[in-house]
């Protein structure tokens, strides 16, 4: 299937996109806005207008680019996309996969004239990865992020989002006008790299997503007493390490009990202070997250944290307070969409395995104005935010004729 001369077009996008970014310390580094993400998007406009689509960037700095059905210009779009931008020292196929297997795939229908009366589009959203929150591009097109918000959001690096835009030639208080009138976005496909061990330990090389799980994050607050370490009895001590050491162990035991298979519990932040060789630790704080497919289990879950913190603590004469930072709830893919994917995939001569989202995609917001639905490639050894991420081009080459299929059928109802 790699001697498909047309899978080889999308090769080669991938590898000319992989050209911009290149950091120094490994991998890619596209964050959004930065030069590498600007210099990303401009080349993608210009790989869209030779495709023969016009090209735009709305409000946000999201490019869309589309090209008219029979019904004309307005009518609703079947719309395929990701995004480009990374996370630091990131991979080449996050994001860029759907955006290019969405380019070679309007290609194949404005060549072969397979164009219906909807509009098709292939979208980048800007910003996939979260340097400035969580999703702001998606947010921006279904309606969802306001200019007061864009005027709050800031970088971990302390960019201002506004600043950002600015630079970038977008106005952030005219944000609001990135939002897609309703019925505008007739479906929305995505095909995405697994980011994922599961596809690849079954043998399968496609994956339907049901759903996009939901989560809740944590900041947990164990306050103690820094005291000398060598002068201060074991049984004198206010340990707030040894408080949150006895939670975290407990945290997973809770987690493996009591949630289901695809639950998922990770502490992956922890502040020590005052952090140093020999002094008893006087505070930790600790940030977790709960990811699960099942409606109100991360919540549910989260809730047992907190109960289980409050039991443990005060056993290490240490307080703790638990802070919800956000909740993100469970969203379902469209069902007749999911589906078309899957009929698609059969009829390209593969099994696909049902499998949920374990992150989060613009596929999750875009559902709540739009039905949408997502297709995963297997990713090798699992391997994804690191300069590792790949996915073998057989797979990359079926995931693309699944995606085509699906979009033929789309163009050709009525
Ligand atoms: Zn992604």
């Amino acid at each position: 299937m790699t001697d498909d001369p047309r899978a080889a077009r999308l090769m080669q996008d991938l590898a000319r996109l992989a050209d911009i970014g290149v950091d120094p310390a490994g991998g890619w580094t596209r964050r959004a806005f930065s030069p590498a993400d600007v210099e990303a998007h401009d080349w993608f406009c210009g790989r869209a207008r030779e495709a023969g689509l016009e090209v735009r960037f709305d409000a946000f700095g999201n490019v869309v680019a589309r090209r008219e059905g029979r019904a004309g210009p307005g009518a609703p779009a079947l719309v395929m996309g990701s995004h480009l931008d990374t996370v630091p020292n990131g991979g080449p196929l996050d994001g860029a996969l759907g955006v290019l297997a969405g380019l070679e795939v309007a290609r194949r229908l404005i060549e072969t004239d397979a164009i219906g009366m909807r509009a098709i589009e292939v979208v980048a959203f800007r910003d996939e990865e979260g340097r400035f929150g969580s999703l702001p591009g998606s947010r921006a097109m279904s309606g969802r992020l306001s200019a007061e918000e864009v005027a709050r959001l800031k970088s971990a690096d302390g960019v201002a989002l506004a600043a950002a835009m600015a630079a970038a030639g977008f106005d952030p208080a005219r944000v609001g006008e990135a939002a897609r009138p309703p019925g505008a976005i007739a479906a929305y496909l995505e095909l995405h790299i697994e980011q994922g061990p599961v596809l690849e330990a079954a043998g399968r090389p496609v994956g339907i997503v049901t759903a996009i799980a939901g989560q809740t994050r944590w900041r947990f607050d164990f306050q103690g007493a820094p005291d000398h370490a060598g002068t201060t009895p074991m049984g004198m001590r206010r340990d707030a390490f040894a408080a949150a050491a006895r939670f975290a162990d407990r945290f997973r035991d809770m987690i493996l009990a009591e949630g289901g298979a695809h639950t998922r519990g990770t502490i992956g932040f922890l502040k020590l202070t005052p952090n140093a060789g020999n002094v008893v630790p006087g505070r930790v704080q600790l940030g977790l997250e709960i990811r699960d497919v099942e409606a109100g289990r991360p919540q549910a879950l989260g809730d047992r944290a907190v109960a289980l913190a409050e039991a443990i603590a005060p056993q290490f004469g240490v307080s703790v307070a638990a802070a919800r930072l956000n909740a993100a709830p469970t969203v379902a893919m469209d069902a007749g969409l999911a589906a078309l994917l899957t009929g698609a995939a059969r009829d390209c001569g593969c099994e696909p395995l049902s499998l949920p989202s374990g992150a989060g995609h613009d596929a999750g917001i875009i559902a709540a104005v739009a039905p949408a639905a997502m297709l995963f490639a297997p990713s090798i050894g699992g391997r994804s935010h690191c300069p590792e991420e790949a996915t073998d081009h057989r797979d990359v080459a079926v995931a693309l004729a699944v995606l085509e299929r699906a979009m033929r059928r789309l163009c050709a109802v009525p």
